[in-house]
């Protein structure tokens, strides 16, 4: 019998994966990790991956591999049901890494949830996002604003910028998002594990979207992306 599940949150940068997967953390329906977040801590002891995500470029598949392999090593997976993780695979070579991961976990494959947002939207998310610097607590100035000027709700730390959410790695981090991850979303969608969804509108929209993919009665494994 399987251990539980993992899915995947794919789709353009900015249209909220990230948030969306920690509000059903939240509810007790999964436990989620960001690539992009594990990166960033990561590159603390790595300058060489700051380099990366400085420039809004991918991180070779053999790196990442080594990174997140032993990230996911570390952690006491037996109680979880729902392991989400954002942002992977984002190139066709990664989808081995990810085939890797579902092994050594023992975990199936539920579903590749694919973010759709209109490009005019995209500079709009990005340029207005703050994150908390101590829980990681994601907003947007004018869509989703803290309560109190730009401090987090949940602790109160002063909000900052990402360093890569500036207009020139976001024209790299677009192009690359064309021509490498696409044909990734392609893949999942030929194999009739792919879920789109609307990310143009407003986060209790999608979240209620989502939740009916999340809750117990409805998960049923993808059988064409069974790993041997
Ligand atoms: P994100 O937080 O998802 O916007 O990712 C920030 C940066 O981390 C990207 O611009 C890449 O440099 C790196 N990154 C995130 N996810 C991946 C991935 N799956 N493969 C390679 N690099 C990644």
């Amino acid at each position: 019998m399987s251990k539980g599940y993992i899915s995947i949150f794919i789709g353009v940068f900015g249209a909220g994966k990230d948030t969306q997967a920690k509000l059903l953390e939240d509810k007790g329906l999964v436990r989620t990790f960001s690539v992009g977040q594990i990166l960033r801590d990561a590159s603390k002891d790595m300058p060489w991956l700051k380099e990366y995500l400085l420039a809004g470029t991918l991180v070779p598949t053999d790196k990442l591999a080594e990174i997140l392999i032993n990230f996911f090593n570390h952690l006491a997976l037996q109680k979880v049901k729902h392991l989400i993780i954002t942002g992977f695979p984002r190139v066709f070579s990664q989808i081995d890494v990810l085939k890797r991961l579902i092994k050594e976990t023992g975990f199936e494959f539920y579903k590749a949830f694919n973010f759709v947002l209109e490009d005019a939207q995209i500079a709009d998310r990005i340029l207005h996002r703050y994150v908390c610097p101590k829980c990681g607590a994601l907003y947007n100035l004018r869509t989703n604003p803290p309560k109190d000027d730009t401090r987090c709700d949940f602790d109160g730390a002063a909000l900052v910028k990402r360093q890569d959410d500036n207009l020139k790695t976001l024209c790299r981090r677009y192009t690359v998002f064309v021509k490498q991850t696409i044909p990734v979303i392609e893949y999942f969608r030929k194999l009739g594990c792919l879920v789109d969804i609307d990310a143009n509108r407003t986060i209790k929209e999608i979240q209620k979207d989502l939740e009916e993919y999340f809750t117990k009665e409805v998960i049923q494994s993808c059988d064409a992306f069974v790993v041997q």
